[in-house]
């Protein structure tokens, strides 16, 4: 997704703002849905706003397939942990070492998921649970999301975004 070599060494092991892990959409303009379209994202559509459904079909690995065609919204995304390498305030092996143990806790949590549920399903279960007081998805699943989202939340979301640390 970016521009330098430091920034790309880190993007292309990572993939996390792609794989449904950290985002349930990625938002396009109206002048966008034909390409991505072609390209074979899940546009969505509601009350004249358009995105594209995660995790992106055009998604290989860590790899974008579709990279020079990409919609804007990846070209300039930039994740907290490549923004504090960029400012020089993360070393880029502190990096690469929180990238690898998030992207490890979400392949976990992945693992857990039932057949054909996504991460976004699995968030809004977890919320029926703290609202209903009763648990209707697999505990061993609740834990490795709980694991993923702590780390999300620890190095890759804004504050106002956090799934589980409080939003102070
Ligand atoms: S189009 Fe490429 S960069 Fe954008 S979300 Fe999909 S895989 Fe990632």
């Amino acid at each position: 997704m970016a521009g330098s070599t430091t920034a790309s060494d880190l993007c292309t092991q990572c993939g996390l703002c792609c794989s449904g892990a950290l985002f349930d959409f990625g938002p396009l303009t109206a002048e966008e849905v034909p390409q991505a379209q072609d390209n074979g994202l899940a546009v969505l559509a509601e009350a004249g706003k358009f995105g594209f459904a995660q995790p992106c079909p055009a998604l290989d690995g860590a790899h974008c397939r579709i990279y020079s065609g990409r919609p804007q919204t990846c070209r300039t995304f930039r994740c907290k942990v490549l923004r504090a390498v960029e400012a020089e305030d993360m070393t880029i092996g502190e990096a690469h070492s929180i990238i690898a143990r998030t992207v490890a806790a979400a392949d976990e949590a992945r693992a857990q998921l039932p057949p054909g549920a996504s991460f976004t399903e699995a968030r809004r279960w977890r919320r029926e649970a703290g609202a209903a007081h009763t648990l209707n998805a697999p505990p061993q699943l609740m834990v490795a999301l709980g694991m993923l989202d702590l780390l999300l939340d620890q190095h890759f979301r804004k504050t106002s975004e956090r799934q589980i640390l409080p939003r102070e």
